[in-house]
């Protein structure tokens, strides 16, 4: 299903890049959502994001306020002047949010993964017309993001946006969630139009990435960023470790370096053609190692070997691996590389072995 999008459009904020969104985890009191969004306007940032109700791993830590807080996100609107946006997981939340006068929906990384809760959101959401940002699934599904895009487009919704917040992972990384930025570069290359922010809080997990993420994003060309930050990060009640002042996220910001996408320079171009000639290399090179392959194929095929012979495969990893290595090369980059180039030379001889 082809997206049918048209521009975010939000009124008062400047189409430059990155729109940033910024404001707590939670809305936890008046004072602390007041606190942090007058800051945050006194820095000039035009969108505050707070959560009313928060999905939580476990029970028994702190929800959410949940309607309770609406008001205070309409205080917000009154005396700064920004626009405020918060996650709906559920129709209810959405009407609330409607009823209260939210201008920006998110759907959140929990509720992303699952078609029923999207669905439902894209049902509360028929005839009405706001932005609405879908997190990526919290597991790294590029068609399950798309899929939720597509449920709330085809409600009728067209000012959509992407937020990429990371991918979980079992394993232990310097990440809360992994960045996997594959994922959003193809979702890019798949839907042009759709802007993209990222969530540097929740792929980080911890203050000190925030920065080194952002410029990352704006390096990739991202649109927009929404961070999380509290006037008092220390003492919050949800994803305290990884929330700045509105202070350093000024500072963080003012430190971005913003690159232009297209700077076709002829020194540019020359390079380009370079690599062109390079790609032209590896297909004749791979296509020559191919043709090897299958004469290894035919030779097994008539002496009765299995195709895979793991011995010599782990040999090709290895060698192969510390020569790129050498070449300073990431290890992890040429296994990947030769456990694929590996995969179509047994593809090609199993063509063989059927024939
Ligand atoms: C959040 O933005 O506070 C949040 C709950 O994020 P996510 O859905 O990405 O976990
Ligand atoms: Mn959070």
């Amino acid at each position: 299903m082809e997206l049918e999008l048209s521009p975010l459009a939000l009124p008062g904020v400047e189409e430059k890049r990155p729109i940033v969104i910024a404001g707590p985890c939670s809305a936890e009191t008046e004072e602390q959502v007041m606190n942090t969004a007058t800051l945050l306007a006194s820095k000039g940032i035009k969108i505050f994001r707070a959560g009313i109700w928060k999905p939580r791993t476990k029970p028994g830590g702190f929800e959410g306020i949940g309607v309770e807080g609406l008001p205070w996100m309409k205080r917000v609107k009154q005396e700064t002047g920004m626009l405020v946006a918060t996650e709906v997981a559920t129709a209810k939340h959405v009407y609330e949010c409607l009823k209260a006068g939210i201008d920006i929906l998110w759907v959140g990384a929990r509720t992303t993964a699952n078609p029923f809760a999207v669905q439902e959101i894209a049902d509360a959401l028929k005839g009405v017309d706001i932005p609405v940002l879908v997190k990526n699934p919290v597991n790294p599904d590029l068609e399950l993001w798309i899929g939720a895009l597509e449920r709330i487009n085809g409600a009728g919704l067209k000012r959509l946006g992407a937020i990429h917040r990371g991918f979980s992972s079992y394993d232990k990384s310097i990440y809360r969630n992994l960045p996997q930025w594959h994922i959003p570069i193809e979702l890019r290359r798949r839907i042009p139009s759709l802007p993209i922010f990222c969530d540097p809080s929740h792929i980080g997990g911890k203050r000190e990435l925030v920065a080194p993420l952002c410029q990352q994003a704006m390096d990739l060309n991202f649109d927009g960023l929404i961070v999380e930050s509290h006037c008092t990060p220390e003492c919050a009640w949800s994803d305290a470790a990884q929330q700045v002042t509105p202070d350093v996220l000024d500072y963080i910001l003012n430190l971005l370096v913003i690159r232009k996408e297209t700077q076709t320079t002829e020194n540019l171009s020359e390079l380009r053609k370079q690599i062109d000639e390079c790609d032209n290399n590896l297909i004749q090179e791979l296509a020559k190692r191919m043709r090897i392959s299958r004469e290894i194929g035919t030779y097994k095929k008539e002496h009765e070997m299995t195709i895979l012979q793991t011995g010599r495969y782990n040999e090709i990893l290895e060698k192969r691996g510390s020569q790129g290595a050498l070449c300073g090369m990431d290890v992890d980059f040429i296994k990947t590389v030769f456990e694929a180039i590996h995969k179509e030379s047994v593809r090609q001889q199993m063509e063989i072995y059927n024939k």
